[in-house]
């Protein structure tokens, strides 16, 4: 799609730090990062959301997410990791180019509270 960002980052238009790339998929660090190492992987294929989604999107960026997960926990080497996605703008989308957030997470005090929606935000002062 010629006005979408994402779309653009995929053709190189816009530059990113590209994590993985296969013939289906692309991955590359998020420019706010959640935390360290925060990547978002898309589809070639631009779809708006899991809605519009196909099947064989589907597929294919499944299979790519333990291979990008996996690389970044071999980079960074957190204890553990958030994947998130958001549909509609209701539900916290701000690009609408389908993406799922792989979000690593280091101990429960790295700042950072991703809540069920994918907003995040600030632990409370002690
Ligand atoms: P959403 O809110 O739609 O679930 O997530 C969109 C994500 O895209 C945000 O985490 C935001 O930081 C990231 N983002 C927005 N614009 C750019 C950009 O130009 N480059 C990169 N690498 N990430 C972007």
């Amino acid at each position: 799609m010629s006005d979408c960002l994402f779309c653009k980052i995929i053709a190189g238009e816009i530059p990113s730090i590209k994590v993985y790339e296969d013939e289906h998929t692309f991955a590359f660090m998020d420019i706010a990062p959640l935390t360290k190492g925060h990547t978002l992987l898309i589809p070639k294929t631009h779809c708006k959301d899991l809605f519009e989604m196909s099947e064989d999107v589907a597929r294919n960026l499944y299979a790519a997410a333990p291979k990008v997960a996996n690389a970044i926990k071999a980079a960074f080497n957190p204890a553990g990791m958030n994947t998130i996605n958001n549909n509609g703008a209701e539900a916290g989308q701000t690009v609408f180019h389908y993406h799922l957030h792989l979000v690593p997470r280091y101990d429960e005090k790295d700042g950072l509270v991703v809540n069920w929606n994918g907003r995040s935000q600030e632990f409370p002062p002690d």
